[in-house]
């Protein structure tokens, strides 16, 4: 008997450095599950691993911000 849930697994882990972010909203535009914006317009990571089409968008998302402070690495 296996009772074990198959879940689709992450591909990625998102990390985005805020020091670098200039709270131009590429990010939340491109891959709106994954990333949002605070108060300030400042990045905030929704979902650390995005699966599927949203870890797509993430890839996307992180080619598209102009100061390159979002990351992507292999999801542990
Ligand atoms: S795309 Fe880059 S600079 Fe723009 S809000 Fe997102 S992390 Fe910040």
């Amino acid at each position: 008997m296996n009772g074990e849930q198959r879940r689709e697994q992450p591909a990625v882990r998102v990390t985005a450095d805020t020091s670098r972010c200039v709270s131009s909203g590429q990010c939340a535009v491109t891959a709106p599950s994954v990333f949002d914006q605070d108060e300030a317009g400042q990045v905030v990571v929704l979902a650390a691993e995005p699966v599927g089409r949203a870890a797509e968008q993430a890839r996307e998302a992180a080619a598209r911000c102009p100061v390159s402070a979002l990351r992507l690495h292999p999801a542990r």
